[in-house]
């Protein structure tokens, strides 16, 4: 890190001793959700209509998380094109659509399976109304800072924010946090990064450019596709639609590096957005970073905001259609794909992935392929796999009676994750928690004594495909 950043090591300026304080309780409710990515919306919205009170807490002033990065909505689909997540997520894309937030059809992408294309401030919106017509009560700009446990488990999170620190009661609890920061502090076991070493994947802080003339880069690229370097079905796409997902040109890339341009990446990796000539550039790239930890997450901003710049320059110069691109806007942070992973009753692993298992606990079906962003290699590991199951016990995290974990922070080897982190079985993993949750209350059980098969019952009920 250079020498105006500060590593972990050079945070270490001591200790203070806090005195124990009386805060607040300014909210209670059945079940507390921390974080409203697309797995907290969808288990707020899920356990609300299941009949019981839900509190969720968001850190920012908007909910979608990661959604809300300008990227489009992955794992909808396998390989073929087959659908394989519905439920709550089928209705969230609807509400998009009808306002104009979501593309007519998914876009072509032959790596990463079919995509499609959505509007991040539609996705602020119809997240917020998904929630707060269910009946959820929503505290913005409220982050989770500590916990209270008793013998049955939690039963209040100390939240901060504007008006200091201040107490919120609840009966059960779902860490939707992407970062694992509930299960955390309550020493939850932790897993981050490749085993060998540690290192999770890397991060992107994406942006938005307009102006991009979209048909005449498809028009060059088609005309001479020996020049860009693409993965063969990836033309086909491009011939398919007018709007595009587009990974490769490596060899635009070597061409600008080799000419001084300090490109950190080895693909263009860009994609339509909803307006007219509006892209989503994903080619950020920071690696080395552990991103849970504060000093780590401020290197990240700080280094992928110098990096933009540099990607405009060798888009408008290189990619046949950027020519008079601009930046409109950056997300409102980097995006992190991987931080904490918790150790759950069941760990997925990469060879259940590449076997197609589908365990008897399965609430949620996968089949994104294993898509690495290397620590280290600067470049993306893309491995297909076939459809699979997402087993409940990996939400289910050691040691915590009441409660349960959805989306990226989930039980899952490092490889297992870069598969099931995108945001459509994150949705899915919301929407079979909040079920789980209300059921725990229903029922008086901890989170190991859930009845799996109601919850199954109850997700294809509610249209889910498991
Ligand atoms: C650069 C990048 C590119 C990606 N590309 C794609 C893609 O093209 N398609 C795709 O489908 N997926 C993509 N993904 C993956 C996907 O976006 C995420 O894995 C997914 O959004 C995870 O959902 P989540 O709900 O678990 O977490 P998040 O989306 O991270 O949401 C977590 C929420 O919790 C809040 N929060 C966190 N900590 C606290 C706290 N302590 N207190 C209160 N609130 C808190 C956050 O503000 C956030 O709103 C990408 C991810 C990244 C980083």
């Amino acid at each position: 890190m250079s020498n105006n950043i500060m590593s972990q090591q050079d945070c270490n300026f001591g200790v203070v001793t806090i005195p124990a304080c009386e805060v607040s309780i300014i909210d209670e409710s059945d079940v507390i959700i921390v974080g409203g990515g697309p797995a907290g919306v969808m288990a707020a919205v899920s356990a609300t209509r299941m009949g019981v009170s839900v509190v969720l807490i968001e850190r920012n002033g908007f909910l979608g998380g990661a959604m809300t990065m300008h990227l489009p909505i992955q794992g909808l689909v396998d390989r073929n094109g087959k659908i394989i997540i519905k439920g709550v997520v089928s209705e969230f894309i609807e509400l998009l659509r009808l306002q104009g937030g979501a593309y007519h059809k998914l876009t072509l992408s032959p790596q990463t399976n079919n995509t499609l294309i959505i509007d991040p401030e539609i996705v602020k919106i119809v997240c917020q109304e998904m929630v707060l017509d269910a009946g959820v009560k929503l505290h913005y700009h409220t982050m989770l800072s500590d916990v209270r446990v008793d013998e049955n488990g939690i039963n209040t999170i100390i939240v901060q924010n504007k008006s200091g620190r201040q107490a919120i009661k609840g009966r059960f609890f779902i860490d939707a946090s992407g970062d694992a920061d509930l299960a955390d502090l309550l020493h939850v076991p932790i897993q981050v990064g490749r085993e060998k070493d540690g290192l999770p994947q890397s991060v992107t802080l994406t942006f938005r450019v307009d102006g991009v003339d979209e048909d005449s880069m498809r028009r060059a690229i088609l005309a001479n596709p020996e020049l860009y370097n693409l993965y063969e079905p990836a033309y086909a796409a491009l011939r398919d639609d007018r709007k595009h997902c587009l990974v490769g040109c490596s060899n635009l890339v070597e061409q600008a590096q080799k000419e001084g341009f300090p490109i950190p990446f080895g693909k263009v990796v860009t994609c339509s957005l909803m307006p007219e000539g509006a892209v989503l550039v994903n080619m950020v790239h920071i690696e080395n970073v552990r991103c849970h930890e504060a000093s780590d997450l401020s290197y990240a901003e700080i280094q992928s905001r110098k990096q933009i710049p540099v990607m405009l320059k060798f888009l408008q110069r290189y990619m046949p259609g950027f020519e008079r691109a601009v930046l409109t806007t950056s997300s409102h942070e980097v995006g992190v794909r991987e931080t904490r992973r918790i150790s759950g009753e069941y760990t997925l692993q990469l060879e259940e992935l590449r076997e197609g298992i589908k365990p008897f606990d399965t609430i949620a079906l996968s089949g994104y392929p294993v898509d690495i962003h290397s620590p280290d290699g600067k470049t993306v590991e893309l491995e297909h796999v076939p459809v699979y199951g997402i087993p409940f016990r990996c939400l289910i995290p050691k040691g915590v009676d009441n409660l349960l974990v959805a989306g990226r922070s989930l039980s899952a080897s490092h490889e297992a994750l870069a598969s099931v982190r995108v945001m459509a079985p994150c949705m899915a993993m919301g929407q079979a928690v909040g079920i789980a949750a209300a059921l725990s209350i229903r029922d008086g059980c901890i989170n190991r004594d859930i009845d799996i098969t109601e919850l199954q019952k109850i997700l294809k009920q509610q249209g889910a495909l498991i």
